[in-house]
This record gives C-alpha cells, sequence and structure tokens, in this order.
C-alpha cells in the first residue's frame, strides 16, 4: 500500500474477509482530522484485488477533500466491496459489511455509492449504527440525490455568472449527460429556469421520461461532446474530460454532479487553455454529502442542510474567483483549499 501512487498518507486500510458470505471488502480511511472519515459505500467487479485497493485509497482521499470543502465536522473514507452487484448481493453480505463497519468504532461512517442501494444499507444497518443514507429510522435522510442536484443547479448558476457575467439560464443550451438519479432532478431544475436542454444516456427509458418532462432533444451518448451548446453538465461518469473528448467540447463552461470528471489533474490546464470554465466536481456535486452529514449529526435538520448548501455554492465562487485571478486551474485551486483545511484540523 505504501508503495502505490494512490497511497496519500491515509491513517489506515481495513480488510474485511467473511467466509460465510464472501465478502470480500476495503475500507480505507484517509483523514479523521476534521472528524469520523465518512464516504459511500462502491461495490464494483475489480480485475485484481489490486484495483479494489487502488480505488478505495483514491476515493477516500477524494472524500476527505469534497467533506473539507463543505465545512463538514467529517473526515474521508470510503469502502469497496469486490464483487458483482447485480448476481453477488445479498442481505446477508450486507450484514457481514455492517459488522465490519462496527469494527472500526464510528472511524468511518458508510453510506451509498455505486452498486449499492438504499436497501442494501438498511441490511448494513442492522448490524452496525454507523451508517446513513437510510430509508427510516432516527434522522433518516433517505436519497441524497436531490439535494446534490440543487448544489449542482445552484453551481451551475455561480458558474454562469463568471462565464458569461449572468446567473439567468433562462435561453441557454445545456448539454447534460447522464439523467439518473442526480441527471433527472437537475434537468427539471434547469427546464423550469428556461433552460433549452439537449440530453443524453444509455437508458432509453430514462431519456424518454426526462425528455418528455422537459422538451429536451436527445441525442447518443457519444455525440453529447459535439453539441454546440452553452453548457456542458456530465452527470454520468467520470474521466469524461480527456485527451479524446476535450478537443471536442465548445461550450463555455463545464458544471455537472458526476465525480472525477477529470481523468487526469493536468487536465485542468487543458481545459483552461481552452477557455472553458470548470467547476470542480468535489466542490459542485457536495449537496448530497451535506445531506449524509445531517443524518449523522443524529437530527435531520433541513435548515442546516439549506445553509451548507449555500455556502458550499459561494465557496465554489470563491474557487473560481481565486482561480481567475491567478490565472490557475480551478481544480488545483480546490485541490489546495482542501488541503490547506484538512492540515489546519
Ligand atoms: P445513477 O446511476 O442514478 O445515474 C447515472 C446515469 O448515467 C444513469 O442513468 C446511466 O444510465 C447513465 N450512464 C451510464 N453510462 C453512460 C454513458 N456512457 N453515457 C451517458 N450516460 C450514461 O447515478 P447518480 O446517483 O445520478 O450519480 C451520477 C453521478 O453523480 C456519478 O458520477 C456519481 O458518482 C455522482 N454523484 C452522485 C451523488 C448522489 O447524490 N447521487 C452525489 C455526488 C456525486
Amino acid at each position: 500500500m505504501f508503495d502505490k501512487p494512490a497511497f496519500a498518507g491515509h491513517e489506515s486500510v481495513h480488510h474485511f474477509f467473511d467466509a460465510k458470505t464472501g465478502l470480500r471488502a476495503i475500507i480505507a480511511v484517509h483523514s479523521t482530522a476534521r472528524g469520523p472519515a465518512a464516504g459511500g459505500c462502491r461495490m464494483w467487479n475489480y480485475a485484481t484485488a489490486d484495483d479494489a485497493l487502488v480505488d478505495a485509497l483514491r476515493l477516500s482521499e477524494g472524500m476527505s477533500y469534497k467533506n473539507a470543502m463543505a465545512d463538514l465536522p467529517l473526515g474521508g473514507g470510503k469502502a469497496v466491496i469486490w464483487g458483482n452487484s447485480k448476481t453477488d448481493k445479498t442481505p446477508e453480505l450486507f450484514r457481514a459489511l455492517g459488522r465490519a463497519i462496527e469494527m472500526l468504532n464510528g472511524k468511518y461512517w458508510s453510506a451509498e455509492d455505486v452498486g449499492v442501494s438504499v436497501r442494501d444499507m438498511a441490511f448494513a444497518a442492522e448490524e452496525t449504527k454507523y451508517v446513513a443514507g437510510l430509508p427510516s429510522g432516527k434522522a433518516a435522510s433517505g436519497d441524497p440525490s436531490p439535494v446534490t442536484a440543487k448544489g449542482v443547479f445552484l453551481g451551475i448558476k455561480a458558474t454562469a455568472l463568471r462565464a458569461f457575467g449572468t446567473d439567468d439560464l433562462n435561453g441557454k443550451h445545456i448539454a447534460v449527460q447522464g439523467v439518473g438519479h442526480v441527471g433527472a432532478y437537475l434537468c427539471g431544475r434547469l427546464a423550469e429556469a428556461g433552460a433549452k436542454l439537449t440530453i443524453t444516456d444509455v437508458n432509453p427509458d430514462a431519456l424518454a421520461t426526462i425528455s418528455q418532462a422537459t422538451g429536451a432533444k436527445v441525442v447518443a451518448p457519444d455525440d453529447i461532446y459535439d453539441v454546440a451548446a452553452d453548457i456542458f453538465s456530465p452527470n454520468a461518469l467520470g474521466a469524461i474530460i480527456n485527451p479524446n473528448t476535450l478537443p471536442r467540447i465548445k461550450t463555455k463552461m463545464i458544471a455537472g454532479g458526476a465525480n472525477n470528471q477529470l481523468a487526469t489533474p493536468d487536465m485542468g490546464e487543458k481545459v483552461l487553455e481552452r477557455g472553458i470554465l470548470y467547476a470542480p466536481d468535489y466542490v459542485i456535486n457536495g449537496g448530497g454529502i451535506i445531506n449524509v452529514a445531517a443524518e449523522i449529526s443524529g437530527t435531520y435538520d433541513p435548515a442546516w442542510v439549506e445553509v451548507k448548501v449555500q455556502r458550499l455554492v459561494q465557496t465554489l465562487g470563491e474557487v473560481l474567483d481565486q482561480a481567475k485571478a491567478e490565472n490557475r486551474a480551478s481544480n488545483r485551486v480546490a485541490d489546495e483549499i482542501a488541503r490547506r483545511r484538512i492540515l489546519s484540523a
């Protein structure tokens, strides 16, 4: 672990195996400087155990940054289950995960991530109290996606103010990649604000629903990069801003909810060179973790969530302003602020 480039001073990494259920899980705790490490649990069919470890290291570091930028009293952690989320899931597997989380005694709080549903987490919660994003119970916060989408919508407006001189989205053409949980809520808000939408997804049913509800034009997944829009909003996959796609993107700004949008950090400079304003992903998409944090605090207070989301949008604006003043890539500025916040804690 210490030799891996993804190792970033992680406090601890825990491996769990449960013979009865076949659970193979890794929980990486990057930092508890600001509070207990928090971050979702991902279930993925990794090619090798090494890939699972690298993903856990990378994602848990990302959570430290996201939680710091949302100014939450939380550190960064992540759990990964090595398995196929379509074929390997059982209630017992998630109960075993719950027992693993419980062994860490509150050093790590879990929630849903790719391949893991609210229902799965409810099974884990039978064995541990350190799980959030639950459908019911004391302080339950449920699905974080609507709050993520609200933060992304407000973040798009804050970015538009800096890219176009106005945050009015009326008449702005927005190309949206992915209309899943976050993308669907986001499209609703954008359409309400008068934006003209072009959308894509690999799920035809989701596309039909959103296109019908918002009047959005539909394009094939790979064509979204060529849409002559004002704004590109990625809300599906990671690494979609890369040397192959960037030359095709002609929008003035990129702002969306997807995690890890830049294939590599130096894509931030390439985006800047093209005169595109980029809203750093882990800043603009922090609404969901704010919602989860409210549950972790023990009392779900919607007013607290609202204040935190508004403050996050301000932080995004500050990052973009500093990046402009210093003519630097916005992701570098965000990384620097996040690291400083963690270090000072
Ligand atoms: P989701 O699985 O509900 O939605 C993702 C959508 O992307 C799906 O509709 C899927 O069909 C589509 N998709 C997959 N491959 C695609 C492709 N090649 N081209 C176009 N569309 C494709 O997930 P979600 O919860 O909406 O999350 C979306 C993104 O936002 C992810 O990157 C996630 O990590 C990030 N995120 C989500 C939250 C949250 O609260 N849900 C919070 C922070 C970040």
